[in-house]
C-alpha cells in the first residue's frame, strides 16, 4: 500500500521502519530541515522503559502496553541491526532503582506503597523490591546512600538518540521517502496537504505530536534534561530519586554519559533550561552520586511532551486515517505496542 506519515518523531520513524519492512511504499513529512534536527520529543527523552514506575500516574493500559513493548523493543532493535548494522542501539533490561535519602523515607514509602497497591494482579514480579545496603552496593557501586533503595526488576532503557538515528537509516535503506522541511498544513483520510502540494495515499498516519492541533487538543509539557560526561562513575541502571520536592532521574548511556532529567512544567516554552531547573536537577543528581561533582556538563536540551487532557495515549482509526497521540512521558515505553495495535487494526 501507499502510506503517508505526518511527523517524523518517535512514532513516525517507528511506523516508517515497520511499514517499509512489511513492503509498503512509505512517505514521511516533517518540518525538520534534516533527519538530525531535534524537533521531536523522541530525541530528548531519557529512554526509560518503566511500566511500573509510570503506574504512579498512568493507568493499567499504559502498564500493559509497556510490558508488551519491552519484548517488542528487543526484536525491533534486532531488526534495526539487520537493516542498519553500523548504527548500534543500546537497549538494556536490567531493571531500575528507586532511591530515597535518609529523612525522605516518609514520602518514598508512600510512593512504594502506591506502586505496590497499583501492581496489577498477575504481575507481582514487577512490584518494587527492597534492596539491602549490600545488595545496592553490589548492583551499583557508585551509589553511596544511607537511605533506602528498591529495585523495579523488570524495567529497561533504550538510547533514544541512537534509536531515532537507526530507525531513520534503516527505513531509508528499505526505501522510505523523507520529505524534510515540509510541514503538513492539513490532512484527512488518504490525503496529506503541504504548502506546496496535495498528496494522495491509501492510508495516512497522523503522528505530529504537539503539531496535531487543531485536529486534536494536544498540549506540550516542557521537559528539561542535562547530559553529563562522567568517566569516573560506573552506572548500570536508571536511578530515580524519590525526593519530596524534586523527581530526578539519572540514566546511563554509552560513552560514560549520564542523562539527568527531567522537569515537568505546564508550559510550551522551548527556550533553554532555566537556572531553577539546573540547580534542582544537578543538586539532586549530585546528592545521589557525590562523584558527579567532577562530571562535565556536555549538553542540555528542552522539549515538549505531547499530552492530551487525560495525559493518556489515544489511537483512533477511521477509513484511510489513523491518529496516534498523547504519548506524554511514556512514548518510548509504549510506542511499539501502540504501533503494533495500529497496524493490526487495519491489517497492515
Ligand atoms: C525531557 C523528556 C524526557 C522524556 N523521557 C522519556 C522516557 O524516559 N521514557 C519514555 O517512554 N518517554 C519519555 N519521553 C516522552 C517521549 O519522548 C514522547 O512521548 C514521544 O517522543 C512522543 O512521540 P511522538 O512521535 O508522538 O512525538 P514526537 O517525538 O514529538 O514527534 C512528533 C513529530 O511531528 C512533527 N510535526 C509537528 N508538526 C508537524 C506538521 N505540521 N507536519 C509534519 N510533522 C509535524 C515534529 O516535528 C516531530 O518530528 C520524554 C520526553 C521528554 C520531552
Amino acid at each position: 500500500m501507499k502510506i503517508g506519515i505526518a511527523g517524523a518523531g518517535l512514532l513516525g520513524r517507528l511506523l516508517a521502519f515497520q511499514l517499509a519492512r512489511a513492503g509498503h511504499a512509505v512517505t514521511v513529512f516533517d518540518p525538520a530541515t534534516s533527519p538530525e534536527q531535534r524537533g521531536a520529543a523522541g530525541w530528548t527523552a531519557a529512554g526509560m522503559l518503566s511500566p511500573m514506575a509510570e503506574l504512579e500516574t498512568a493507568n493499567l493500559a499504559v502498564f500493559e502496553q509497556g510490558v508488551r513493548s519491552l519484548a517488542l523493543w528487543a526484536s525491533i532493535v534486532a531488526d534495526l541491526k539487520a537493516s542498519a548494522p553500523e548504527h548500534h542501539v543500546m537497549l538494556k533490561m536490567m531493571g531500575s532503582l528507586l532511591l530515597a535519602h535518609k529523612g525522605d523515607e516518609g514520602s518514598a514509602r508512600r510512593m512504594i506503597d502506591l506502586l505496590a497497591h497499583k501492581t496489577p494482579a498477575g504481575h507481582a514480579e514487577h512490584a518494587p523490591k527492597p534492596l539491602s545496603r549490600m545488595a545496592l552496593r553490589s548492583a551499583e557501586s557508585a551509589i553511596h546512600t544511607s537511605g533506602s533503595a528498591w529495585i523495579l526488576p523488570h524495567e529497561g532503557q533504550i538510547d533514544s538518540v541512537q534509536a531515532m538515528t537507526a530507525m531513520t537509516v534503516a527505513a531509508t535503506t528499505l526505501g522510505v521517502t523523507w520529505r524534510w522541511n515540509e510541514t503538513v498544513t492539513s490532512l484527512q483520510q488518504g490525503v496529506i496537504k503541504t504548502a506546496k502540494q496535495d498528496f494522495s495515499f491509501d492510508w495516512v498516519f497522523d503522528v505530529r505530536g504537539t503539531g496535531a492541533r487543531p485536529d486534536l487538543s494536544v498540549r506540550g509539557v516542557r521537559g528539561e534534561i542535562f547530559w553529563l560526561h562522567a568517566p569516573s562513575v560506573e552506572l548500570q541502571r536508571p536511578i530515580r530519586l524519590l525526593h519530596p520536592r524534586h523527581r530526578v532521574y539519572l540514566v546511563p548511556r554509552d560513552g560514560n554519559r549520564i542523562v539527568v532529567g527531567a522537569s515537568e512544567i505546564e508550559s510550551e516554552d522551548r527556550s533553554p533550561i532555566s537556572l531553577r531547573s539546573t540547580v534542582e536537577l544537578l543538586a539532586a543528581a549530585h546528592s545521589v552520586i557525590p562523584e558527579l561533582a567532577e562530571a562535565r556538563i556536555i549538553h542540555s536540551e528542552t522539549n515538549l511532551r505531547p499530552a492530551l487532557s487525560d495525559n493518556l495515549p489515544r489511537l483512533e482509526a477511521s477509513d484511510g486515517l489513523t491518529r496516534i497521540n498523547g504519548l506524554f512521558r511514556h512514548g518510548w515505553l509504549i510506542a511499539p505496542a501502540l504501533v503494533k495495535q495500529a497496524l493490526a487494526e487495519i491489517s497492515l
